[in-house]
Formats: C-alpha cells, sequence, structure tokens
C-alpha cells in the first residue's frame, strides 16, 4: 500500500479505496490552491424549520452520531481537502466522551447541531420525555463548546428521523430547526464503501440537490468521502455551508405540550 502520496497533488492521491485507515486519519496539509473553490458554494442561513431553498446542485453534507474518535478526525481532513462546510448532528453521550473532538469541529468552521442525548427514538416517549431528552443532547454539545465561548446552532435532527407532529411542535417551540434528510446514504448497511457511493450518488442525481445524510461513527464513510466529494465536483454539485440565526436555542424557553419547562439541570 503506498502512501497517501499529497506530494503528488492529484485528486487520484486521495482515492479512498486506495488508503489505508491509517493513512486515512494522518492530518494532512490544506491544499487550496488545488482546489479552486468550485465545490464549495454559498452559505444559507436559516432561522426556522422548513424548506432550505436549495437551487438545483446545491447540497447540504451532514454528519450524524459522533463525534467518534479515530473516524471524525479523518472526515474532517477530507472536508478541509475540498474546501467544504459540513454540519454534525451530534449525540450529547459522544460530545461528554470526547469533547475535544468536538471543539475541534468547530474550530474547523463546521456547524454543529444535536440529536438528543442518547439517541433514542423519540416517538416512543411521552412529548416531555422527548422535550428532555432533546433538551440533554444541547446541553452536552452546549458544555463541551463552552471552553471554547461557543455554542451549538439551533439545528436538530430526530434519532431515525423518528418523529410526531407534537414532538416536532415541542421542538420547534423550544428552538430548535428541526434539520430532515433527502437523500439518506444508508452508510451505516454493512457495504462496501463502493456500494454506499453508487447508492448515495445516485439517489443524488434522482433528486438532483437536497440535504444528504451520513454518519462519523464508520470507517466505511470515512472511506468514502473523498470520492464522493471528488465525484460531486466533477458533476457540478455545490455544497453548501448550512448556519443557524437567531441565537442559542438557550437564549428561549423550553417548552413541552403541557407548558412545564424542563429544568435544565437534569
Ligand atoms: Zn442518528
Amino acid at each position: 500500500m503506498t502512501s497517501a502520496g499529497v506530494d503528488t497533488m492529484s485528486t487520484s492521491s486521495i482515492n479512498p479505496m486506495a488508503m489505508s485507515l491509517r493513512t486515512a486519519y494522518q492530518p494532512m496539509p490544506v491544499m487550496p490552491s488545488i482546489f479552486s473553490g468550485k465545490l464549495a458554494g454559498r452559505t444559507v442561513t436559516v432561522s426556522e424549520s422548513g424548506p432550505l431553498g436549495l437551487q438545483p446542485g446545491e447540497i447540504i453534507l451532514t454528519f450524524d452520531d459522533g463525534p467518534r474518535a479515530g473516524i471524525t478526525e479523518s472526515i474532517l481532513d477530507t472536508l478541509d481537502q475540498y474546501g467544504v462546510k459540513a454540519t454534525f448532528l451530534m449525540l450529547g453521550s459522544a460530545a461528554e466522551r470526547y469533547p475535544s473532538l468536538v471543539r475541534e469541529v468547530a474550530a474547523r468552521g463546521h456547524t454543529i447541531g444535536t440529536h438528543t442525548y442518547n439517541h433514542v427514538d423519540l416517538s416512543n416517549l411521552s412529548n416531555q420525555e422527548a422535550v428532555a431528552e432533546i433538551y440533554a443532547g444541547q446541553q452536552a454539545v452546549a458544555a463541551a463548546l463552552a471552553p471554547d465561548d461557543l455554542a451549538p446552532s439551533r439545528f436538530f435532527r430526530f434519532p431515525y428521523l423518528a418523529q410526531n407532529g407534537v414532538i416536532r411542535t415541542s421542538a420547534v417551540e423550544s428552538r430548535f430547526i428541526v434539520l430532515d434528510v433527502d437523500i439518506d446514504s444508508k452508510d451505516y448497511f454493512a457495504e462496501t464503501p463502493q456500494q454506499v457511493l453508487d447508492r448515495t450518488l445516485a439517489r443524488l442525481d434522482e433528486q438532483g440537490a437536497g440535504v444528504v445524510l451520513f454518519h462519523d461513527i464508520h470507517l466505511r464513510t470515512a472511506a468514502v468521502l473523498p470520492e464522493f466529494l471528488k465525484t460531486l465536483r466533477e458533476r457540478g454539485y455545490q455544497v453548501v455551508a448550512l448556519r443557524s440565526s437567531g441565537g442559542g436555542v438557550f437564549d428561549g424557553p423550553v417548552i413541552t405540550a403541557d407548558a412545564s419547562s424542563v429544568d435544565p439541570e437534569v
């Protein structure tokens, strides 16, 4: 197995199929001159849940369930290589385990949202329990970012995309911006990176734009990302950076259906 060969300055040097995972985890130099920035699109700032107003060819990269040591770093390096920004929907439990990785994601310019504390199916909980779980996730990620005087964005994604109208309404009323999914890579299937790549590109080409779901907890996701981004660029897609406006979630009250507040210390 050859090294990553970044000195060759060619995109073929980052073929994930030819890279050992150990090589993939090594920090790589930023190479802004190679990638002209064509792949990096505009920044979309949203203030509420709902359509993101993407144009044809515009995609948003999202990574759920992390951070995970040994994988998130590789994904960050690949995103830097291609000069694009993503949104990471983090679990509170993972943020508590890897707080420095949470800060690293933020330091490298990506947007951080949350995904509950413990990845539970919220549709199986009472509304108040569900809001508490969402809030606990946000609280844990906020705690990880606090040393850098940063806070998570207002983006939230439902685990398993499982929700109901009452819980979604409560999340929205609690100032979260619910982030839905247009293209599911299904990178959690026990398949080869090539299978994940082919399926994701096919669905993206069908839809022409949208929010793409990956997970920064799987080796195959780290392996597939360079080829995915390379192909996006070849096909003329643009990766849009996503930001939330209107301050943080904790600037407002947490509202449940019975109008009781959730104690932030819980
Ligand atoms: Zn998830």
